[in-house]
């Protein structure tokens, strides 16, 4: 039966019930799946050599006659060895397999094969163990560079590599192109056909860097082309056009002057809400730069002109604590501020949606229970999404779908700064604001990096602390003992109350009930804690200005970013602050990435040195930006490809606004599908 990308992998040769359950578990189901698998390294198995011209030092492919028939020997329980001789016409030698008996059957005396491995040894003694072989007439995975594919129990490289051997036989030609001939020819990309059967079974070295440049581009091609729709739907919505009333006005709601940054991200706001055409902006900021008044000014500016809010933060921690400073601050001004959060239920919710319903709330802050069923917003007119990368692109269209037939303006909080070239790639239909000043009176953090010997030192340095009315975070890494070992706040908190039985220490994680973890919390925030021990819950946003130390234990095991926010959470107030970094000195180069934190405060710097260190894969969860994961570019090398990518995607657009005519239709499919999570989307 001929194959299609379609055609299911089970029932194909070898792949039955089981083996086919274990290739689901790779996202494995269809032809498809497999040829859009790609290897994730290749190993180059085209040297041939004699068997007298082998070298040592490497493995080369040798075609040898088996001279005679395999024995097998049990030398112990659970140790079999098949001893086989091979021989060509300049020489001999003698392969052995270690507990792999079924080569005693597979290999036939006479017959002729090529071994693929390292030839050791010297004159008669000359072997090689555990080889790769084939039957030399019907050979496909020697003497050629052979694809290395991600595994999973149950699932060979060979299976892998066979089946996929198989499909490319039959489907590489007729893979679906997607890249317009105009575009191909401009950039000098490889057609889908090449790509798709090199990329797997690579011809030579140049084949396979052509493939692979083809496939990259087309992935930054779609995600860009994906981003470039998104942003023109939105720019074709109308706006709800927002008259800023005069900026003083809201000043005058502040017990503090704005800082010029601040004023002039919220002109911008102003000018976007104002213009007709749906905001869309990304406001970035290092941590305490105070973007938290760019959203109140903007949900004041919403309600000025008769227009919803919704402020959308990731936890219900940062949520509350918005309520806190916000609802009094705007109430001010008349603003009717409503928390909506997983926590919320019953009773108490269906009064939060009916007044949300009704018209009777101008702002709602809430996590993501604010997309949920049976919210309804019969005036959105802004969206606010704190503290972004935690959000999807999915889920900010999907509350922006709450508005009904308006498009909502758009904006977005992060404190995360995102070097150039991701940010490109993340908010690819975002216009980015910089609030790059911090509020006056700030005195830079003290930062350590301290050995797990100074503990003791430490704690005396936090009861001094308390003694002068100062507070304290620390951070683990782990809630409960037994996670990989790791520190666990429970116990930590355990012991430093035991150290300082006179200080009073709350406890806050993730799996905790959000009463309870918002009752430490409080107490912490109106002062009567005097250390508050913690996983990364509090990591993003929450603002203590009287904290004045942020202790993190293991330290190593955190991103420079995710160290640089924590530190974030002090140095908020009048006093000197300190950050402390405890390291185990277990990370490789924990020392050196946590000497960069020391010496710099700055931001940029910082996510410069986490990307360069760590590589990007680590820099965000995939997942956390909610983008369709990159099978093949590599954020930090393929940069170039991105650039000439986005351009053509620009290119495209630009002529077929929605890709509409029937010669797209492959493409946007594909777009689509990528951005699957939420297939309304792109109308
Ligand atoms: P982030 O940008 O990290 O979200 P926040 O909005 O939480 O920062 O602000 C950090 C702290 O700075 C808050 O306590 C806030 O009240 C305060 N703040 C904000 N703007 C100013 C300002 N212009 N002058 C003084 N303090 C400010
Ligand atoms: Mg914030």
């Amino acid at each position: 039966m001929a194959l299609t990308r379609q055609s299911g992998l089970e029932g194909l040769p070898g792949v039955g019930k089981a083996r086919g359950a274990a290739l689901a578990k790779l996202g494995l189901a269809t032809v498809g799946d497999l040829l859009d698998y790609y290897p994730r390294d290749y190993q180059d198995r085209r040297k041939v050599s004699t068997l007298a011209a082998a070298p040592a030092e490497e493995p080369v492919c040798v075609r040898a006659v088996v001279a005679q028939a395999p024995r097998l020997s049990r030398v112990r329980a659970g140790l079999e060895l098949v001893k086989v001789p091979i021989a060509d016409e300049t020489g001999r030698a003698v392969v052995t397999f270690f507990n792999q008996s079924y080569v005693q059957r597979a290999l036939v005396p006479g017959e002729e094969y090529v071994f693929y491995g390292r030839l050791e040894g010297a004159g008669r003694a000359r072997q090689m163990t555990n080889p790769v072989f084939e039957r030399a007439d019907k050979a496909r995975f020697t003497g050629r560079i052979m694809p290395v594919y991600p595994l999973t129990r149950g699932v060979s490289n060979n299976l892998i590599a066979a089946l996929t051997w198989r499909c490319v036989e039959e489907c590489a030609q007729s893979a679906p192109e997607l890249l317009p001939a105009e575009i191909r020819r401009k950039y000098n990309l490889a057609g889908a056909p090449f790509a798709c059967a090199n990329i797997h079974f690579p011809v030579g070295d140049a084949h396979l860097a052509v493939a692979r440049r083809r496939l990259i581009f087309e992935e930054f091609f779609l995600l860009s082309c994906g981003m470039a729709l998104l942003r023109a739907r939105r720019r074709r919505g109308t706006g709800r056009v927002c008259l800023p009333p005069a900026g003083e006005e809201f000043q005058a709601l502040l017990p503090f002057s704005l800082t010029a940054a601040q004023r002039r991200v919220m002109g911008e706001v102003a000018s976007d809400m104002a213009s007709g055409v749906p905001m869309n902006r990304l406001v970035q900021g290092d941590v305490g730069s105070g973007k938290t008044m760019v959203a109140a000014y903007g949900a004041w500016l919403a309600a000025k002109n008769g227009l919803q809010c919704a402020l959308m933060a990731p936890t219900e921690l940062l949520a509350g604590q918005h309520m806190a400073t916000l609802a009094p601050l705007l109430g001010r001004a008349g603003l009717r501020v409503g928390l909506l959060t997983a926590s919320v239920k019953g009773k108490q919710r269906r009064a939060v949606t009916d007044a949300l319903r009704a018209g009777e709330l101008d702002l709602i802050i809430g996590t993501h229970a604010l997309i949920s069923q049976g919210v309804d917003f019969p005036r959105l007119g802004l969206v606010v999404a704190d503290e972004q990368h935690r959000f999807g692109v999915a889920q900010r269209a999907a509350l922006a779908a709450k508005a009904g037939g308006e498009t909502p303006h758009l904006l977005v909080m992060s404190a995360t700064p995102i070097p150039r070239t991701l940010a490109l790639l993340l908010y690819g239909d975002l216009e980015v604001s910089a609030v790059d000043e911090l509020p006056p009176g700030r005195s830079p953090v003290k930062t350590y990096v301290v050995g797990e010997a100074l503990r003791p030192r430490l704690y005396s340095f936090i009861a001094r602390l308390a003694e002068e009315g100062r507070q304290t975070y620390v951070v683990c890494p782990a809630v409960e003992q037994g996670e990989n070992g790791r520190l666990a706040a429970t116990e930590y908190a355990g012991m430093l109350q035991q150290a300082l039985p006179h200080l009073r220490v709350e406890l806050v994680h993730g799996k905790m009930a959000a009463p309870r973890r918002q009752a430490a919390m409080s107490a912490f925030a109106a002062g009567e804690a005097d250390v508050l021990v913690s996983t990364t819950v509090i990591e993003v946003g929450v603002d203590v200005p009287n904290a004045a130390l942020m202790v993190v234990e293991e330290a190593g095991l955190f991103g420079l970013s995710q160290l640089h926010q924590l530190r974030g959470r002090v140095g908020r107030g009048r006093h000197q602050s300190y950050c402390v970094l405890v390291d185990s000195g277990a990370g490789g180069n924990s020392r050196e990435r946590l000497e960069v934190l020391k010496n710099t405060a700055d931001g940029f710097t910082i996510a410069r040195e986490d990307l360069r260190l760590r590589g990007p894969g680590d820099f965000f969860g995939q997942r956390q930006h909610g983008l369709p994961q990159l099978r093949l570019a590599d954020l930090a090398q393929d940069m170039e490809v991105l650039r000439q990518a986005r351009q053509a995607a620009e290119e495209l657009l630009c002529a077929h606004p929605d890709l509409a005519g029937e010669e797209h239709r492959a493409l946007l499919g594909r777009i689509q599908t990528l951005f699957g999570e939420h297939p309304g989307m792109f109308n």
